[in-house]
């Protein structure tokens, strides 16, 4: 699964998801926990910087 990398438009907050492309729409902020996020540019590489990311499970129990 790539890696996707989102800002909250609510706080700001910049992060990136490691998650498939149809669960991507259901990332929230890990920070404020919304679901208001603007997509970044899709760097291939950022998984391997570490430093910052925050990996959401899909389908962690929301449902
Ligand atoms: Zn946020």
């Amino acid at each position: 699964m790539p890696t996707y990398e989102f800002s909250c438009k609510n706080c700001d907050h910049k992060f990136s998801v490691f998650t498939s492309i149809t669960q991507k729409k259901n990332v929230r902020c890990p920070s404020c926990s919304s679901g208001d996020l603007k997509q970044l540019f899709n760097n291939p590489f950022s998984f391997l910087k570490g430093a910052g990311s925050c990996q959401i499970p899909p389908r962690g129990g929301f449902g």
